[in-house]
């Protein structure tokens, strides 16, 4: 199948771009890396009257550090973040995220904006930035408002972007002495999008647990906190109970709806073993 006709412009400034934008009354769609976009409109899951490029906008592609913050530009490919210098340091919980994105070709295309703007409920990068709390910078043509995650994803491949709106950048916090990350997914194949993931986040003082954040994928609407599994820990050491405990409090936080890859029994099976995994790699590195 092909998809209906378009019109196709190529912003060259986001100016432009939102000038572009406001000729379709905020109805055209943006497009970055196409990965996802131009499948879903050759399915006619998507039929917008033009589509805005928007990679050739300067300075949306950057990484930088500064002080506490990495700010990532939208545009960043996932082939970029794998092989940034800042991204392995500063961020290692993305770092360990990205080689289980896609395959290489995709890799070399997608954007980690595309992504996060479709919010697919099995995509990693959603749980990476829900576990490190970090901030999207969104901008339209009346200026530029943040958005910490919390308030971004609002429901199935829904986020707090308004339409017309773009997505130019994301703030993850850099990673602080003494603090631990884990990310792993079960999937059937390598690069597939995952049956169920982890992002997790926090800090281990003196054997014990403070300040955990746990995201899982593709358990629910969007990038799933598992608070209960998170407060089982907070203050506990990380001994086999207490790991115990927390893998038992999942039940609480998720309630996966079966999906072609795994029935809802097997998700919740999935997500306690990588949670133990996550748990027990901590209690090895600490
Ligand atoms: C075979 C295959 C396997 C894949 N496996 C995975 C996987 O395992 N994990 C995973 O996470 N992804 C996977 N993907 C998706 C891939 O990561 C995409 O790159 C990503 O989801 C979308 O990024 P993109 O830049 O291609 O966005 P596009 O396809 O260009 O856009 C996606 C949507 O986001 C909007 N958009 C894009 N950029 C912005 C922006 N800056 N601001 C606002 N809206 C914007 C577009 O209008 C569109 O609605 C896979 C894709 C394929 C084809």
């Amino acid at each position: 199948m092909k998809s209906a006709a378009f019109e196709y412009h190529r912003a060259t400034s986001l100016s432009d771009a939102f000038d572009c934008m406001a000729r379709y009354d905020g109805q055209a769609l943006w497009l970055a890396g196409g990965q996802s976009l131009l499948a879903m409109m050759n399915l006619r899951l998507a039929n917008p009257p033009a589509l805005i490029d928007i990679r050739g906008i300067a300075g949306m592609s950057d990484i930088r550090q500064s002080g506490s913050i990495v700010r990532i530009g939208a545009l960043c490919t996932h082939h970029q973040l794998l092989t940034s210098p800042v991204i392995q340091s500063a961020v290692p919980l993305l770092a360990q995220a990205v080689p289980h994105v896609a395959h290489l070709a995709i890799r070399n295309v997608g954007t980690i904006g595309g992504s996060l703007a479709l919010a697919d409920p099995a995509a990693e990068y959603p749980t990476v930035v829900q576990a490190l709390q970090g901030t999207l910078i969104a901008q339209g043509p009346a200026g530029e408002r943040r958005i910490p995650v919390d308030e971004y994803f609002v429901g199935l491949y829904q986020t707090a972007l308004q339409p017309g709106e773009l997505l130019i950048a994301i703030e993850l916090p850099v990673a602080q002495a003494g603090q631990q990350f884990h990310f792993d997914e079960l999937s059937r194949r390598r690069g597939d999008y995952g049956m169920v993931g982890l992002a997790a986040a926090g800090h281990l003082q003196a054997g014990a647990c403070s300040g955990v954040r746990l995201s899982f994928l593709a358990v629910g609407d969007g990038p799933v906190l598992a608070r209960q599994a998170m407060a089982a820990l907070e203050g506990h050491p990380l001994d086999d109970a207490t790991i115990r405990q927390a893998q038992q409090a999942l039940v609480q936080d998720l309630q996966p709806a079966g999906d072609l890859q795994a029935n809802a029994a097997t998700k919740l099976h999935c997500a306690r073993v990588l949670l133990g995994r996550a748990l027990a790699a901590w209690r090895t590195a600490s």
